[in-house]
């Protein structure tokens, strides 16, 4: 039996904090607690596969830390009032309420499906209006806000010194007296932003009566809010992708360090963009896709997540469809030598399996540590499974060694969160039996392009499918 070193905290993780540009030790203000805030999503459609991009860097941002032993509270707030979910509901006719539950609802579908660790909470914009006109009114009594003559109240960058740090825009470029009233913009507009929009035609029925008037909170206040209350007004980790940098954080943070006086978040952590096939996603591209997009082709949403967490966060990841199969076959070597260490029984053992083990169990964690060094922890981690195949091959891993690497492979996968539970019965996983399921219905519908693609996909996990007068049977293939 494989008793594992319990893991302590590390003191030797290092993340890359955009603020100061470098990477620096993690030191969380409370021993052992981690608080993170990870902006979530705007619930206007579905969440695009750049959207989940961000979902799973921070996933395994979170992961990790859970890893090397800390608690993690991790608040991803819901956008469900802004610009765009106005937008869309009114041009579809369907009050707000209604027209966002249909997108948080399949939001949450999508993290299960990618096996993301639910956040402590998901606090909604909506129900958070009291804390965000509080935080606008003491905005307005410090001198740092004002309002307009549209009756909207603004921000005042130039009485944030700050202002421009984070995303590192120069401040004193800004024409004095601009103004944007729209919720996102681009580096080029830097300007004074809004705070609380005064209500007018285009909001409809979505406004509320309070101190400022009536109206509606601006989105980068709805975060400065969220994100405090159930933070605290310094917290250690703001996660989010590049695109969020600025306006969005840039405000964010302007927004909180101007009402507390204090410093609003230690470390910021960014990740690059997705790019599909070579080129931004857009709809009008035909490169635009959603996560059921892709499960509809056929492809499991775990490959879709080891695809995307293969590749460094600060690195732009190109998805193809090519890398998608790819990683697909990286996960069957790793689901296949979880299950082999486990139905290991071999007569003699090899003095050299424990310097590997406990080489890459170091190795591994090293990686990770340096700003989630992926990458590097993956190839340690493939240099393993072919040492360890060759010693299985000729029958010098013993049945407890045997164990031990199989546990080892579960402790990795509490970090990478593909692998899944491994069974010595050789029965059909969860994953094959609904692929046969949804092969029958292919066929059914005499879809036979899809049920083709399908036995394919099984024959790579190993299952071969034979269609018989009887109905179809299925076989596991010996490894
Ligand atoms: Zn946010």
């Amino acid at each position: 039996m494989f008793y594992g070193k319990k893991t302590m905290q590390s003191e030797n993780i290092r993340f890359f904090n955009t603020l100061t540009r470098e990477k620096e030790r993690f030191v969380p203000i409370e021993k052992g607690h981690v608080k993170m805030y990870t902006c979530g999503p705007t619930v206007y459609d579905f969440v695009h596969i750049g959207n989940l991009r961000a979902f799973l860097f921070e996933d395994l941002l979170r992961r990790w830390l859970e890893y090397r032993g800390y608690t993690v509270t991790q608040i991803m707030n819901l956008t469900d009032v802004d610009d765009r979910t106005i937008k869309a509901s009114r041009s579809q006719g369907v009050p707000l309420r209604q027209h966002t539950e249909r997108f948080v609802r399949g939001f949450f579908e999508d993290i299960e499906a990618l096996n993301i660790e639910k956040a402590t909470q998901y606090p909604r914009a909506t129900e958070h209006i009291p804390e965000m006109v509080a935080l606008v009114k003491k905005l307005l009594d410090g001198g740092y806000a004002y309002k307009g003559e549209d009756g909207s109240i603004y921000f005042d960058i130039s009485k944030f010194k700050d202002y421009g740090s984070l995303a590192k825009i120069k401040v004193e470029e800004l024409k004095p007296g601009a103004r944007v009233k729209v919720d996102d913009y681009t580096k080029e507009e830097a300007s004074d932003f809004v705070l609380w929009k005064a209500w007018d035609e285009n909001d409809g029925d979505i406004f509320w009566e309070t101190e400022l008037g009536k109206g509606r909170p601006g989105w980068h206040i709805e975060c400065s809010a969220m994100s405090m209350k159930y933070l605290g007004e310094t917290f250690d980790i703001h996660c989010g992708g590049v695109d969020n940098l600025f306006p969005h954080h840039e405000n964010e943070r302007a927004q909180s360090e101007s009402v507390t006086g204090r410093k609003f978040v230690n470390y910021w952590l960014h990740n690059e963009h997705l790019l599909v096939e070579g080129r931004r996603m857009a709809k009008r591209l035909g490169n635009y896709y959603i996560l059921k997009d892709l499960v509809a082709k056929g492809h499991e949403s775990m490959a879709i997540r080891y695809l995307m967490i293969s590749t460094h966060y600060r690195q732009q990841i190109n998805f193809t469809f090519d890398g998608l199969e790819g990683a697909q076959k990286a996960l069957e070597r790793l689901r296949n030598f979880a299950l082999r260490s486990l139905e290991a029984d071999g007569k003699s053992a090899d003095q050299r399996l424990r310097g590997l083990i406990e080489g890459v169990e170091k190795l591994f964690g090293e990686a990770m540590d340096d700003d989630l060094n992926i990458s590097v922890a993956l190839a340690h981690l493939f240099d393993f499974v072919r040492d360890v195949n060759n010693f299985l091959d000729e029958g010098k891993v013993s049945k407890e060694d045997g164990q031990e690497i199989h546990d080892l492979m579960m402790k990795f996968d509490k970090a990478l969160g593909v692998i899944g539970e491994v069974k010595t019965e050789r029965e059909l996983s969860q994953v094959a039996e609904d692929l046969i399921h949804k092969r029958e219905e292919a066929r059914k519908a005499r879809d036979w392009k899809t049920a083709d693609q399908i036995r394919e996909q099984l024959k790579s996990m190993g299952v071969l499918i034979e269609d018989t007068a009887e109905g179809i049977r299925w076989k596991l293939e010996k490894k």
